[in-house]
């Protein structure tokens, strides 16, 4: 082959600002893949849509409290589900736009498809071939359902952000925050919330005051625990409604059951065993400190490394390695300030 058309081709879209504007400046050319929409998880579903939900949950916390300060109803305000979600989708859409225009005022040619990597510097595109000197993988993680009978019924939370109506009651399987936070939109938005976690205490590795603190004022909320309990099947009845058995018994009447029990690196079918990039047992994609991985040409950054799954990390590892490959200015991610939830 040879010499590539191309200097970097961007598998996913970690959009660090340095990434586009440092590749500009040098003039690189830079293609960035996609599947869906040219945004990502945190964005389409993530910290955004949640953000929007946990506004909208609020609300009702405001109006309870109001009336001991004096205000009054004629009516108890009423949710309406589908102004929430199409509201939402606008904004998204919204930031879609300003994102996409970031990219094309930058320089990027983006490609939305879904990419493969065939060698250490060719990525197929959809049946296309484009070579690139460096390969930077940013394609993210995706939620994991526990393998147990029945759980085809059970939602994740990418569905749990753009569901069409409000979960009368819902169970939410997982302590950590991602399942805290849903069970704390449906609370609000006055859905019946059971939240089932395996250990004795919510949000693992968390400060222990807090998590003592968060179950404490999510019960008084009306939130309902269930500790130390694994799921092991869910089971549909005749009226439609989804059962949930757990080691210790089974809890009906559940119009949803949601699992938020972690999330995978997006790894499968990218072709990067094949090419010799070195993977972790749980898929994760490993790296040297510079985001570098087995292979020489191929940087990967974000949850599919699986080292601190959050957005300001995403951006800050996208940054070192736009300063590292396009700024010769070789700089490690530094994570002894990375804010979490
Ligand atoms: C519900 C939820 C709430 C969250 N809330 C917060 C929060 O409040 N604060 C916070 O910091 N973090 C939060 N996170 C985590 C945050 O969203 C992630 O850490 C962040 O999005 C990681 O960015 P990334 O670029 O590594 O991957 P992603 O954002 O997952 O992006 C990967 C992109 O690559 C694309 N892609 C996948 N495969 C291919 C392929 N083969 N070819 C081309 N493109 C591909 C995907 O479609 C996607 O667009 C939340 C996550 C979830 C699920």
């Amino acid at each position: 082959m040879g010499k590539p058309a191309l200097n970097l081709i961007w598998m996913g879209i970690t959009l660090h600002k340095s990434l586009p504007r440092g590749c500009m400046n040098v003039n690189y050319c830079v293609t960035c893949l996609r599947w869906h929409k040219p945004c990502w998880c945190c964005v389409l579903r993530g910290c955004v849509p949640k953000k929007l939900l946990v506004y909208s949950s609020k609300y009702s916390h405001e109006f309870e409290e109001s009336r001991g300060f004096g205000w009054t109803y004629e009516a108890d305000p009423k949710h309406d589900w589908s102004t929430l979600m199409a509201n939402k989708n606008a904004e998204l859409q919204r930031l879609t736009g300003i994102y996409k225009n970031i990219l094309k005022n930058a320089g990027v040619t983006l490609i939305e498809g879904r990419g493969k990597i065939i060698d250490p510097h060719t990525v197929d595109i959809d049946g296309k071939l484009y070579s690139a000197r460096h390969i930077l993988i940013s394609v993210g993680g995706r939620p994991f359902l526990p393998d147990i009978p029945g759980k085809d019924y059970a939602i994740d939370s990418d569905a749990a952000l753009d569901l069409p109506s409000r979960p009368e009651k819902i169970a939410i399987v997982g302590g950590g925050y991602i399942a805290l936070e849903f069970a704390g939109i449906f609370n609000g938005l006055t859905s019946d919330v059971h939240v089932f976690i395996r250990q004795k205490k919510v949000l693992r590795g968390f400060d222990e005051e807090i998590r003592d603190f968060v179950a404490e004022q999510m019960s008084l909320r009306g939130i309902e625990f269930h500790t130390e309990q694994s799921p092991q099947a869910i089971l549909k009845s005749a009226d439609g409604s989804l059962s949930l058995k757990t080691n210790k018994g089974t809890v009906d009447g559940f119009s949803h059951v949601m699992f938020a029990t972690g999330r995978r690196p997006n790894t499968k079918n990218l072709g990067l065993v094949e090419v010799g990039v070195k993977l972790a047992k749980n898929g994760a994609i490993l790296v040297d400190e510079y985001s570098r991985t087995s292979v020489d040409s191929i940087w990967a950054v974000g949850d599919v490394t699986d080292r601190m799954n959050l957005t300001p990390v995403a951006l800050m590892e996208g940054g070192a390695f736009a300063k590292t490959v396009f700024g010769s200015e070789p700089t490690k991610p530094d994570y002894r300030f990375a804010s979490i939830a």
